[in-house]
């Protein structure tokens, strides 16, 4: 068997944390990349796993992806994630909630966590009553804290906009046919702000019920959940889970652009060529979707208002615009180009 040590996603994790709680039925992963710029900050993701080994991995791969999008953003936070391995009922209790905020607080401030996939502002406050080492909980009215899923919307739409203006050369979005993957937070609060601005709008979501909502909301058409990654359109924003990104499924996009807000899009790192010989513009996943991140560590932090977190989201065009631009003179890829700048600012180079 290969060891943790030798998965390829391991790469010197400073800390993986695996915790079982036999009361509350607890078993959850917390995966500390790195501490370099400040605690291992990164959400916390409730999901049902076919194999415990895959839960790993995906600890491992969403926690050096919040190094990265941590350092990318300029945020005085290191990287890391839990994920909390659900039953297949997906049974969530107060019992279970207590046990995790107890491992994240033996941590003793290491890890800083918050909501991801399967995780809500309220499990946030349950958390909160067993560690102080949490974000994204309500705030009284304009103060920063809250989901950060709206947020991240935000930094999507402000992406997939630099990207219709560098690939498409438009500045708005309007009439433009966009194919969007996941009907979730993060999909819906970008689907508003691309409708408003005059988008066509497919949508597909394995939660049919969300898709026909958020379609009827947006005046959006739901497509099949296969259909959508082959859709002829101005872009494919994927905003549901991560590893979407294959050989196969790259082979069959029939779009110029692809950013979403999903994290790990990228199923491998070769993945990131074959888009780019495809002549596809991507948006380097952990740059475009870090509005939520941006908001929990301003919170978290206590470094600023309502308007720091507006303007910090408001960097992430000019943060994808030089990554394509070092793309385009040096010919290595969107992906590899964003590793390699994130790698410099958290001392791993
Ligand atoms: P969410 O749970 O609200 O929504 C995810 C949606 O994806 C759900 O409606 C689910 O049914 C759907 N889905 C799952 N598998 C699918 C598939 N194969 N095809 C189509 N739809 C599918 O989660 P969210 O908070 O909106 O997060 C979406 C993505 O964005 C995740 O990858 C998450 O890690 C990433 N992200 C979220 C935030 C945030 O602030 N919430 C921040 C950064 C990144």
């Amino acid at each position: 068997m290969t060891s943790l040590w030798d998965l390829p996603d391991f790469d010197e994790h400073e800390l993986v944390h695996f915790v079982t709680d036999p009361a509350s039925g607890l078993k959850a992963v917390i995966a500390v990349h790195s501490t370099h710029l400040g605690p291992g900050g990164g959400g916390t993701r409730f999901w049902h796993y076919a194999r415990p080994e895959d839960a790993v991995r995906d600890a491992l791969r969403l926690s050096r992806g919040m190094s990265y999008k941590n350092a990318m953003a300029g945020l005085p936070l290191g990287g890391g994630k839990a994920v909390i391995l659900a039953d297949e009922a997906r049974t969530k209790t107060p019992e279970l909630l207590a046990a995790f905020g107890r491992a994240v607080d033996g941590l003793c401030g290491r890890y800083v966590t918050a909501e991801d996939v399967g995780m809500s502002v309220a499990d946030m406050v349950a958390i909160s009553r067993a560690t102080k080492y949490v974000a994204g909980l309500p705030v009284a009215e304009g103060a920063v804290g809250g989901d950060p899923g709206p947020h991240t919307s935000y930094g999507v739409f402000l992406g997939v906009k630099a990207a219709v203006k560098r690939a498409l050369g438009k500045d708005s979005l309007a009439g433009l046919h966009i194919a969007l993957q996941g009907a979730g937070s993060v999909a819906s609060g970008f689907a508003r702000r691309a409708a408003a601005e005059g988008a066509r709008l497919s949508i597909a979501d394995i939660d049919q019920g969300r898709a026909q909502a958020l379609a009827a909301e947006t005046g959006g058409t739901v497509v099949g959940v296969d259909e959508i990654m082959t859709l002829e359109a101005d872009v494919l924003s994927p905003n549901a889970l991560g590893a979407i990104l294959t050989e196969d499924s790259i082979a069959a996009l029939n779009v110029p652009i692809v950013a979403g807000g999903a994290n790990n899009q990228l199923a491998t790192r070769a993945d990131g060529d074959r888009i780019q010989a495809r002549n596809i513009l991507y948006a380097p996943d952990y740059v475009i979707n870090a509005g939520g991140i941006i908001n929990v560590s301003t919170e978290f932090v206590g470094d600023g208002d309502q308007g720091t977190v507006r303007a910090r989201i408001e960097a992430i065009p000019g943060k994808l615009e030089a990554i394509w631009r070092e793309s385009a003179e040096t010919g290595r890829n969107a992906a590899e180009v964003a590793d390699a700048m994130a790698q410099r600012l958290i001392g791993r180079a």
